[in-house]
């Protein structure tokens, strides 16, 4: 099977899917990477910058771990807004990676960034026959995300943590901590749901069995 990961920004993808991914990776599935902005950004309140090369090297590592080829687009963060380059990219990208799934970010996501992807995959749903959202910043967003699909990612959580731990860029002086406390909340609550300890939740935005 061929997978295709599509994160707005660097560690959208192992945050949202990253259980998941391993237990590709564990099964020998093709995984593609495909990170479209440069994550790069300095923040003028908290003074946090974070610099692409050091992204680039986080994103190479994840890489590594997940057994995965990876594409970072180099769109400017927080100026995902549907161009006709940024959505030709995307068709470009799908056209030939030929995946069997996608996981993106959720249209329903709080972040205009996350929410873009998701609008984006929206368009060319008709270019793969199974793709699932994840989202990855749980704030409020424009609707409640629909979780309808869930993957067990009990035996994999600890490694999906220390995938997470690679974007130390992401969340510095210490603030990474935080994020797998959160990440766990959320993995642990999609687990009640699915009757299991850990899991990933989605919403389904196609899932056709189509017989060749
Ligand atoms: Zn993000």
């Amino acid at each position: 099977m061929r997978v295709l990961a599509i994160g707005a920004h660097a560690d959208d993808i192992e945050m949202g899917c990253g259980g998941s991914l391993i237990n590709h990776r564990n099964d020998g599935d093709e995984i593609k990477l495909l990170v479209f902005t440069s994550s790069a950004y300095f923040d003028p309140i908290t003074k946090n910058y974070r610099e692409y090369g050091t992204i680039y090297d986080e994103l190479v590592e994840a890489s590594k771990v997940l057994n995965a080829s990876h594409m970072c687009c180099g769109f400017e963060i927080h100026n995902l807004i549907l161009t006709d380059s940024q959505i030709r990219r995307l068709q470009t990208e799908i056209l030939d990676y030929k995946p069997d799934l996608i996981y993106c970010n959720s249209v329903n996501d709080s972040h205009p960034d996350h929410s873009a992807i998701g609008k984006m995959m929206r368009r060319y749903s008709r270019l793969c026959n199974k793709i699932l959202m994840y989202k990855c910043s749980w704030y409020i967003g424009d609707e409640p995300i629909g979780i309808n699909y869930y993957n067990d990612i009990s035996s994999v959580f600890e490694d999906k943590t220390k995938l997470i731990q690679l974007y130390d860029s992401a969340a510095p002086n210490g603030g990474m901590k935080s994020w797998i406390e959160c990440i766990e909340l959320v993995n642990k609550y999609y687990g009640i749901m699915a009757g299991c300890m850990y899991a990933e939740g989605f919403e389904v935005l196609k899932w056709a069995n189509i017989h060749m």
